[in-house]
């Protein structure tokens, strides 16, 4: 049987970032994903400062960055009225190299990931090896993968989970994962129509608030993705239709033939496991958490967990390390985050869109007004939003 300090399940963004970090500093590291390649789907395309910043220190911002679109500004627009509250990161410019979200598909970063990755002698990467089994003992953790033509075991001194929303690794476990389940779906329709020029000054992110149908209008290279809300009561294959789409296209521009690339469903929840350390498996991005994509912050939580995971299986395998103390810091800090800050912020991001909440619709947006006025609380906002309160939070948990 083959040994390697680290097996990851899942070569998603969190998966294909971990594995990055590990091997460069000096772990051996096998990914195996179950797909063919790194899925090319319509899921997370913002990236945030302190991750660009991350991302930076592991000397991969600058190639991702050639691949993505610069958005300083982003806006909340109210759809009954067109009235726009415009919010700009260059504000932060004094103290990040990157005030800016960068917009660029996350299966563009997992690809530049498994490329590199072939350049260090200590790392493979594994394509239709779907984990079906694993066994941990004092020792270490015996990992099986079924490929197409047979059941292969690696033997590794730790797990990472990182095998997205409906992880084996986490079910196996038994770990709970609560928290619940929007009763909408969410609809992504993607296209090349340029949306920009029916709106005064669209920026490259817009969150369009409305009691009837919230939108978000996201611009990345190629493409603007607009994501809204679908009635759950409608299958998949109605709410995909041309008709629908055609429907959508009309209220929004007046022109329902607008044509797409993808129309996808994404069902959405909002949901923490119990605990992401279980001895030498540990749980990391989307088999650890779920939220509302509304704010981006699925994605760079689970990056965030990979470089906080990654650093401290460097500090236990290669240091001698205390393995059981560092992994339940691990979890106490990246589990505080999540609980406190990213489901809290998601859903009141959500509310906001809806025009719903504790304090009705227009006077969330009149808070959002205020807010955008005053310098010192916008600040705040742009601080916390942009995800660097809640990491410095995240240092002084014990
Ligand atoms: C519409 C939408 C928009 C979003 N936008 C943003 C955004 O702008 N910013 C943001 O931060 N987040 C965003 N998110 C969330 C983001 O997409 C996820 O948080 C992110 O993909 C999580 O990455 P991951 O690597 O943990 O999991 P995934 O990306 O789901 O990757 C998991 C991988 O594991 C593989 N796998 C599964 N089971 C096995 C197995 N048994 N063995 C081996 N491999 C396995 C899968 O094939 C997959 O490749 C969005 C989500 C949605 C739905």
């Amino acid at each position: 049987m083959s040994e390697v300090d680290v097996v990851i399940s899942g070569a998603g963004p969190v998966g294909t970032l971990a594995a990055y970090a590990l091997a460069k500093g000096g772990v051996s590291v096998l990914v195996a994903e179950a797909g063919e390649d790194c899925a090319e789907d319509l899921r997370a395309s913002t990236f945030h400062p302190p991750t660009l910043e991350m991302l930076d220190q592991l000397g991969i911002y600058d190639e991702l960055s050639q691949q993505g679109l610069i958005a300083p500004i982003y806006q909340y627009r109210l759809r009954s009225t067109g009235e726009v509250i415009a919010f700009d990161l260059s504000e932060l410019g004094d103290m990040t190299r990157f005030p800016f979200r960068l917009q660029a598909e996350q299966f563009k970063l997992s690809r530049m990931l498994v490329d590199r990755l072939a350049g260090f002698p200590s790392a493979k990467v594994l394509f239709q090896h779907r984990l079906v089994h694993f066994e941990q003992d004092d020792e270490g953790v015996t990992v099986s993968f079924e490929t197409p033509t047979d059941i292969s075991k690696v033997r590794s001194k730790f797990l990472i989970a990182a095998d997205g929303a409906n992880s084996i690794v986490r079910k196996w476990l038994g770990v709970q994962f609560s928290g619940f389940t929007y009763p909408e779906k969410f609809l992504c329709l993607s296209t090349d129509f340029p949306i920009e020029e029916h709106f005064n000054n669209l920026a490259l992110v817009n969150y369009v608030a409305d009691a009837e149908e919230w939108l978000v209008l996201l611009r990345v290279p190629s493409l603007w993705r607009v994501l809204l809300p679908a009635d759950a009561a409608n299958s998949d294959e109605a709410l995909r239709s041309d008709a629908n789409k055609d429907k959508i296209f009309h209220r929004l521009l007046g022109n329902g033939s607008v044509e797409t690339a993808h129309r996808t469903i994404y069902r959405v929840h909002q949901r923490v496991a119990d605990r992401y350390d279980h001895g030498r498996v540990i749980l990391a991005g989307d088999s650890a958490h779920l939220n509302n994509p509304l704010g981006g912050l699925g994605m760079n939580s689970g990056i965030h967990d990979a470089v906080n995971l990654t650093e401290r299986l460097v500090r236990i395998i290669l240091d001698k390390a205390d393995a059981s103390s560092e992994l339940a810091h691990y979890d106490r800090q990246r589990r505080k985050v999540m609980n406190d800050f990213v489901q809290a912020q998601t859903i009141q991001n959500k509310q906001m869109l809806e025009q719903k909440g504790s304090l009705g619709g227009d006077a969330k947006y009149e808070q959002m007004r205020e807010l955008n006025r005053d310098p010192v609380r916008r600040r705040e906002y742009l601080l916390r939003q942009s995800m660097f309160t809640s990491l410095a939070d995240a240092d002084n948990v014990a």
